[in-house]
């Protein structure tokens, strides 16, 4: 459908049961949730789904091995729950993968051991591998850039991998699917009120500067680390000021290539010098390193990585590596700020120590705010929205249960049949190659039908799928396509810089009007080393 027709739907609609604003893993999840019941839903996002922290995690489909070491079981039990349902709804774009942590004390690989024993009877039937406890010379096997002097062995257990951008549009896609509107580049500009009751919002088509005034029953505000800001608008109506939900917290990633970390197995490094976690994970044809964990004050759109926090990664992978990786090697650096719910009474303390659970909260008015959790969990974070509204009454009961656990996203394979169609690989570990057109599930032959399908612009993207971006994904400029369609931008900063021209081109072809070139220019910038620093 084309976004006239999309916005056109919303003066063709008297009332939404469900407005939702912000489309990242939160508001999506919620959207898809409504839409799948039967729900009349239309979700708003500012800029392109998945701008915000969704497109910037660390890739993990996860129970949170950390989460098991604070004794948090039951959040670690869900997350499992979770880690198996996206895996299945999505084999496309999320994986199993082995996690390796390579033990130089004596009493680690015991330690670790045992906890990973646990994380896999808490999956029960959810388990997607069995913990290993491995010698010196099986992992080194499995790690061979790891530094073999004083290693004692080593534990391997089983967690996900995902491409977050594209989940995120495939959750989007899939929901229009089941008929909920879906607008990128439209920003909720108000809120809008009678008598005290929140009765909708008035929203901007962000390419015509078209206003539209959208009622409905029930809203969300599931902006992220945006929510105070909306929160605030919605108790200035009645005179009152809000106490902060969030406290954002930073993390940063370096990209390197592949001769880091050359075997299909991540690195785990479980308590780094400052006691936190530290990941090495091959990811489409590079290696992720990451991440920090600094509390900011201000939530830019773009944060900017600080030296010491790149110093700190570089330091760490290389008390483990033994190439040392260099500032010279860093093929992207990319930030995400964590949405992270602050403590009920203490609102000091690090980052660190604050829960990653999720808040909701309905205000007054009846807007309801949703913001914290992560990406692994973002559908049972969905459901218990839907039933907090219902609860509330801002949802009319229509007597249908939640769907999503066995809702397939676009481009899963459907039937047996079309999962043999589909590449194998689609099904296995196709997220540590490159992006190609395994990446699109059983959309491939989709994909090999547009113009272009055999002309590539660099390895892992071709004209076709540029083309793709834009009929079938939302794409609107230069950057939704380096950025969130392929991640080009996340995996090679430079690369994507030099194909931005011809991408440009590709999409005026395809009548966008204006591609963005110029701000995709100076954007991509900050995921270069040489421009990072606060
Ligand atoms: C460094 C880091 C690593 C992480 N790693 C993992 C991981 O490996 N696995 C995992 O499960 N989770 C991970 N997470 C957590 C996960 O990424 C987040 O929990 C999740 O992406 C939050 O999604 P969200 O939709 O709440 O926020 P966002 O993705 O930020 O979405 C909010 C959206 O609201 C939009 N918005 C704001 N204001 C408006 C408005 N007025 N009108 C319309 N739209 C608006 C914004 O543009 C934005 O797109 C990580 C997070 C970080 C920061």
């Amino acid at each position: 459908m084309q976004r006239s027709e999309l916005l056109n739907q919303l003066t063709a609609t008297p009332v939404f049961d469900l407005a939702v604003i912000g489309g990242g893993a939160t508001g999506l999840g919620v959207a898809l949730d409504a839409a799948t019941r039967g729900y009349k839903v239309a979700l708003f996002e500012a800029h392109d789904f998945a701008k915000g922290t969704s497109s910037r995690a660390t890739k993990l489909v996860h129970g949170g091995v950390r989460y098991l070491a604070q004794g948090n079981l039951s959040l670690v039990r869900e997350a499992l729950r979770e880690r198996a349902v996206l895996l299945r709804n999505a084999p496309h774009i999320a994986q199993a993968l082995a996690f390796v942590m390579p033990s130089y004390k004596w009493w680690e690989t015991p330690l670790y051991g045992i906890g990973l024993m646990l994380y896999d009877l808490l999956a029960g039937r959810s388990a997607i591998g069995s913990t290993q406890f491995l010698n010196p010379q099986q992992v080194l096997d499995r790690l061979p850039q790891v530094q073999s002097g004083g290693l004692r062995g080593g534990v391997q257990y089983w967690d996900g991998q995902f491409d977050d951008a594209r989940l995120a549009l495939a959750i989007a896609r899939t929901a229009q699917k089941y008929g909920s509107v879906v607008l990128n580049y439209c920003s909720v500009e108000s809120l809008r009120h009678k008598d005290h009751r929140l009765t909708g919002l008035r929203c901007k088509d962000m390419e015509s500067g078209r206003v539209f005034d959208v009622n409905a029953q029930c809203v969300i505000n599931a902006t992220g680390v945006w929510v105070d800001g909306v929160r605030a608008q919605d108790a200035a109506e009645s005179g009152t000021k809000i106490d902060p939900l969030v406290k954002p917290s930073q993390g940063v990633h370096l990209v390197v290539d592949r001769s880091f970390l050359s075997e299909p197995y991540a690195l785990l490094v479980p308590s780094t010098q400052d006691g936190r976690v530290l990941f090495a994970v091959p990811w489409l044809g590079r290696v992720i390193l990451g991440t920090t964990d600094t509390p900011r004050d201000d939530v830019p759109l773009e944060p900017r990585a600080s030296d010491q926090e790149v110093d700190f990664i570089l330091q760490e992978s290389a008390r483990y590596l033994t190439k040392a990786p260099q500032r010279s090697d860093v093929l992207s650096v990319w930030v995400g700020l964590r949405p992270l719910v602050r403590p009920q009474r203490s609102r000091s303390g690090k980052s660190k120590q604050i829960s990653r659970e999720h808040s909701i909260l309905i205000s007054e008015s009846g807007l309801v705010t949703v913001t914290g959790g992560k990406w692994t969990t973002y559908r049972v974070m969905a459901e218990e929205v839907l039933q907090t509204c219902l609860d509330a009454g801002l949802l009319a009961q229509n007597g249908k249960a939640c769907l999503t656990s066995d809702c397939r996203l676009v481009g899963t394979p459907e039937t047996d049949a079309d999962a043999m169609a589909t590449d194998q690989r689609a099904t296995t570990h196709t997220l540590i190659d490159a992006q190609g057109p395994h990446s699109y599930g059983s959309e491939q032959s989709l994909l090999s039908k547009l113009p272009g399908a055999d002309v590539w612009l660099c390895q892992g993207l071709s004209e076709a799928m540029v083309r793709f971006a834009v009929r079938f994904e939302y794409a609107r400029t230069v950057e939704d396509v380096l950025a969130r369609r392929s991640r080009l931008l996340f995996t090679d900063a430079q690369l994507a810089l030099r194909l931005s021209d011809q991408v440009a081109s590709i999409l005026s072809s395809e009548s966008i009007q204006e591609p963005q070139l110029a701000a995709f220019k100076a954007m991509a910038q900050h995921y270069l080393l040489s421009g990072s620093s606060q």
